[in-house]
This record gives structure tokens, sequence and C-alpha cells, in this order.
């Protein structure tokens, strides 16, 4: 299966480097030793021996791996052609990763048109079917020269799981890639990507209850394989979930921008001022876990929390200045008022070290601060105002 988007879960993250193509990171989860390693068994110990009888188990399973690193190098090409389309249409593409359920691209931006979203869905199915009629001819061309039996079952083989492949990913459901191209066709006719996201999500979930519940079936007709389809339900479901989820925030908080959201003015503290004095005239009494410094001629200066005041021991407190422990103003996160506010989060969740705050400075003045509960209170807010039954849980 191949699936790809901006949003991924972070299980993924935990991979095996190949190299590099183009700039994109290629890498393999650890689940693909354990997933290779079953399916080389039941090549070997079953499907092999079934289409090409009287070899011996050492050449059943030296055949067996090379199958399966042909499949497995037939899904990171069905990857990498998404990934060079989307490259091509202007689309940051970060890493592949071949995991559990086969390949996933992720992707830094979105496709900004539907024409570009269909290039790219087509692109991984197209260059597996490719791989299919390849591998099919190669199987062809071995039985014409009279070669081995077990070559035309290899062969065979990968051409039909290739076709398989193709074919399944085609599924109109998000996040496969026919929900991508069911997506892009939605997002041209109706011009509404928001509409577009909630029709293939919803195929998406659908078509997760129908696997889990073919992999429900099949396990009480005494088939274990039926667990596999369960799982594969199960992590689509999960991922078609997220991906509504989140479309569903963008689209929430896509029309506002910093100034919407900010706490306006807020209270700044001096940078010459000592722990203790910061501790006792500022935190204590002020209601705020955060404060910008400023030095003698107003210019800020640094960012002041009350995780990193409470990192100074209490003996230093009285001689360590405030502007010593905070977060110097070179790495603040700022914006300005008028800054949409997706591009203002996507600022605050790549930089770890400002406090999880964002400073919004109008020129030089500073005139607001945003903090996750600010984030979280326009949200609320959005959710109240679109979205009259809640956020969407079905
Ligand atoms: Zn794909």
């Amino acid at each position: 299966m191949g699936t790809w988007g901006p949003g991924q879960t972070e299980s993924m993250h935990e991979s095996l480097r190949l190299g590099r193509v183009r700039g994109i990171d290629v890498g393999i989860n650890w689940s693909v030793l354990v997933i290779g390693w079953l399916l080389a068994w039941a090549l070997a110990d079953g499907e092999f021996p079934a289409l090409a009888p009287g070899y011996g188990d050492v050449t059943y399973w030296l055949v067996a791996v090379v199958a399966v690193v042909f499949f497995f190098g037939s899904l990171l090409a069905h990857e990498v052609a998404h990934s060079l389309v989307a490259q091509r249409a202007g689309v940051r593409v970060v890493r592949i990763t071949l995991w559990l359920f086969g390949g996933v691209s992720q992707f830094e931006t979105e496709a900004q048109t539907p024409e570009t979203e269909l290039r790219i869905a087509v692109a991984g199915p197209a260059t597996s079917l490719l791989a299919a009629l390849v591998f099919g001819l190669v199987a062809v061309g071995i039985d014409r020269v009279g070669g081995s039996a077990l070559g035309v079952a290899v062969a065979g083989w990968l051409s039909v799981v290739s076709v398989v492949l193709a074919v399944f990913n085609l599924a109109p459901a998000a996040p496969l890639d026919g929900g991508r191209v069911l997506h892009a066709l939605v997002w041209r006719s109706s011009g509404d990507t928001a509409h577009a996201t909630k029709v293939a999500t919803d195929w998406g979930r659908r078509f997760a209850y129908l696997l889990i519940a073919l992999g429900v079936l099949v396990l009480a007709a005494g088939y274990l394989d039926g667990l596999w389809f369960a799982f594969l339900g199960w992590f689509l479901l999960t991922a078609a979930r997220a991906e509504s989820t989140q479309a569903l925030l963008h689209g929430a908080l896509a029309h506002l921008a910093a100034r919407d959201v900010m706490t306006p003015n807020p209270i700044v503290a001096p940078d010459t001022a000592a722990v203790a004095t910061l501790i006792k005239d500022w935190f204590l009494v002020r209601h705020c876990s955060v404060f910008p410094l400023a030095d003698q001629s107003g210019t800020i200066s640094g960012l002041l929390s009350l995780r990193q005041v409470r990192r100074v021991p209490t003996h230093e407190r009285d001689h360590v200045l405030g502007r010593a422990v905070a977060v110097p103003r070179a790495q603040i996160v700022t914006a300005a008022p008028d800054d949409p506010l997706p591009s203002v989060l996507e600022h605050m969740g790549h930089a770890s070290g400002s406090e999880g705050r964002t400073l919004v400075f109008n020129g030089d003045q500073l005139v607001g601060i945003i903090s996750p509960s600010d984030i979280q209170r326009a949200l609320d807010l959005a959710a109240l105002r679109n979205l009259p039954a809640g956020p969407d849980r079905s």
C-alpha cells in the first residue's frame, strides 16, 4: 500500500536510513524487516513450492528472499514516482519511508491545484502497473526460452502482486491514492477543497470499515489472514480520521490572522532585573507564565518563562539576571499582525526554543503575544461559530 500527504504518525519515523533520492530521505521502518521475513517464509514454504515443485528448500528460500527484495523495490519505485512528480510540481517532499503497510511519502506542502494533485496521485499506481507489465514480460520471456519454472513463478508472482498493489491503491478512499484522485476531482468540480476532503475521508472511513468487517469474517472462517485486513482497515480508519480533523482545524483557522488570536499588549519585564525580583514582582503578582524582556531603551531582548526561572537554583536567584536565562531575541518566533494564522502555526510548530510562544511585532513595536492557549481559544471559538454540533467526531 502507498499513501502520501502532509501529516504522518510518529511510529513511522523510527527508521533505518537507506539514502537520498534528489534531496529526499529514503528509509525503512523496522517493521518492514519482520514483514519481509514473514513474506519470504510464506513464499519459500508455500507459494513457490506449489507453483514450481521439485526444487530444494535452500533454493526456495534464496529465491523467496530475492522476490521479497524486488517486491520492496517496486513499492519504493511507487513512492519515488509520487515524490518526483510532486517535486516537479513544486511540492516539498521530506522523506519516503517503507513501513508495515507499504510506502509513505511525507510532503511538507500540499498540491496547489487539483490537476497537480491528480498527477501526483496517479503516478504511484501507474508505476506499479508498469512494474507489473515488466515482471509479466520477464515471466513470459523465461517461459518462452524454456527457462526454469521457478523463475517464471517468481516473475509471475511479482507481476500479480504489483497489479494488486495498483488496484488496491486506486480504491477511492483517503488516504489511499484513489482517495487523492477522488479529492482532486471533487476539488476541481466544486472548487472547494474542504468539501473534497470531507468526501474523500468519508469514503476512506467506509472503505476502512469494509476492510475491518472483511477481516473479521475471514478470521471467523478460521483464517489468520483476516487479522491483516483488520489491521489495515484500522490503520486506514485512523489515517482518514486524522486527515479530516486536520482539514477541519485548518479550515476553521485559515481566515484568521495573528492579530485575531494574539493577547494584545503583553506585560514586559526589565531584562536587568534579577531572577528573584522577577519572581517576586512579576511572576507571583501578574498572572502570566511568560514575560517578554526589554532593555533600558525599551527594545525587546528576550523571552522569560516560569519554566526557565524555576531552573535557577534558589540560592542563585538573587544574582542571576533574567536575561541570562531567557530565550534570546534571535531565537524568539515572531510574526506581523497581518500574518495568516496557518503560517504562524507552522513557524510555531518548527521552533522548539521559543517556549511555545510567538511575539507579534508591528515594525519594532511589540503589540501582542500568541500562546498555545490563544490557539486553543481560537479553535474553540471557531467550533462554536462554524460547527453547530461541535467538532466532527463521526
Ligand atoms: Zn501510492
